[in-house]
């Protein structure tokens, strides 16, 4: 079997997740010539409007060919008008976490050279982390199924399992091992957690550390919630791999985001043990959708993130070759100070954006 060549669903959904995809996936034309790949692409309608058009937010059809592709590339997908009978958001994406069993959501935070930091510490160019989202169970094991009794207490419950928490935490240090070889330095994997509190955080990090044994090379440790909401802000630079459950995860990777110049810029990857969907990190953003002004970066580092899955999982060279070269080609764009999207006060647009990551992709 050609391992360059690779079926990709891709889900544009709705907003600026249709303007973004735009733009990745002419980067994705252009690093397919340069390193001979071919993706085989698939268009899976989805997202609030699709729902408002036909009453479904992503179909069984939609589902089946997202599962049979080799990766998804995902927009995003929700618009505030539109929304499920109950008043919930039409957020298929989780849906999808949950059927295709996407338990590891990798949210990295890095600086990007010629982005402005939220930190006036100079070691905020530094900063090179990842949140690890726990994406299936926490808190968002009650989605959907949260009580309210004679409109007097409202209850939703938090859901820790030994099963997930293993595989998360060896896809934890796997990752920090990796990182390490790239970032020439030793790896650590800090647990955050509220286990001074809650029973489900005690039991968390007691199977974390019992997994984390098998791993030698990086370090374990814990961190508290509270305590990393103060230290991310305060000394990013100092962290490496952070796993953590659910709605933890969910709130720190925003946290992070804005440490290095907000959402256009942190890029994401839901990965199980038979699927992984790439997706940016922000929402649809009704406000500057159709405008041209959305910062594509995110989204164009979630295909690089894409492409490393890929040259990992079927061992292909020219992909992870490929994956290098598109986040260089957005530090070469940033860097050079070619560029400067509109979300950091500049004023290049989603397309510029893109053509000028093109223009540094490389031989
Ligand atoms: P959700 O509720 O699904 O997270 P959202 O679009 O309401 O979606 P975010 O994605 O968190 O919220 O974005 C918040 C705001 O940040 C947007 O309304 C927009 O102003 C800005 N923003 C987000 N992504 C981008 C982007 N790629 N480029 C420029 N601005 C963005």
């Amino acid at each position: 079997m050609n391992t360059n060549a690779f079926r990709l669903a891709v889900m544009p959904g709705d907003g600026i997740g249709v303007e973004v995809m735009d733009a990745a996936l002419a980067v994705l034309d252009a690093v397919e010539k340069r390193h001979g790949l071919a993706f085989d692409r698939q268009t899976i309608p989805g997202g609030a409007h699709h729902y408002k058009e036909t009453g479904t937010a992503l179909d069984e059809a939609g589902f089946e060919a997202a599962a049979a592709a080799d990766a998804v590339l995902f927009g995003a997908m929700g618009w505030p008008d539109i929304r499920y009978p109950d008043g919930t958001e039409i957020a298929p994406q989780l849906d999808l976490r949950f059927r295709m069993n996407l338990y590891a959501g990798v949210r990295p935070i890095r600086a990007i050279p010629g982005v402005p930091t939220a930190l006036a510490d100079p070691r905020a160019a530094g900063i090179d982390l990842v949140v690890l989202r726990e994406s299936t169970e926490g808190l968002f094991t009650s989605r959907g199924k949260g009580v309210i009794e004679d409109d007097r207490v409202a209850r939703d419950t938090l859901e820790i399992t030994r099963d997930v928490t293993e595989r998360l935490t060896r896809f934890a240090f796997r990752l920090a091992e990796r990182r390490a070889s790239r970032l020439g330095r030793r790896g650590t994997v800090t647990l955050v957690d509220k286990a001074n509190v809650f029973r489900s955080f005690a039991f968390m990090r007691k199977v974390f550390y019992e997994a984390a044994a098998a791993f030698a090379e990086v370090d374990a440790r814990h961190h508290y919630i509270d305590a990393m909401a103060l230290d991310l802000v305060r000394r990013p630079w100092d962290f490496d791999v952070l796993p953590m459950e659910n709605m933890f995860g969910d709130i720190m990777s925003d946290l992070g985001a804005g440490l290095i110049g907000g959402m256009g810029f942190a890029p994401s990857a839901d990965i199980g043990d038979a699927h992984g969907l790439f997706q940016p990190s922000h929402g649809s953003a009704p406000d500057i959708a159709g405008q041209g002004k959305a910062n594509p970066t995110a989204m164009i580092l979630s295909l690089a993130m894409l492409l490393d899955w890929l040259g990992e999982r079927h061992d292909s060279q020219a992909c992870a070759e490929a994956a290098r070269a598109v986040e260089q080609g957005v530090d070469a764009a940033f860097g050079s100070g070619e560029v400067r999207s509109y979300d950091i006060g500049g004023r290049d647009g989603t397309g510029a954006i893109a053509r000028a990551v093109i223009g540094h992709l490389g031989a």
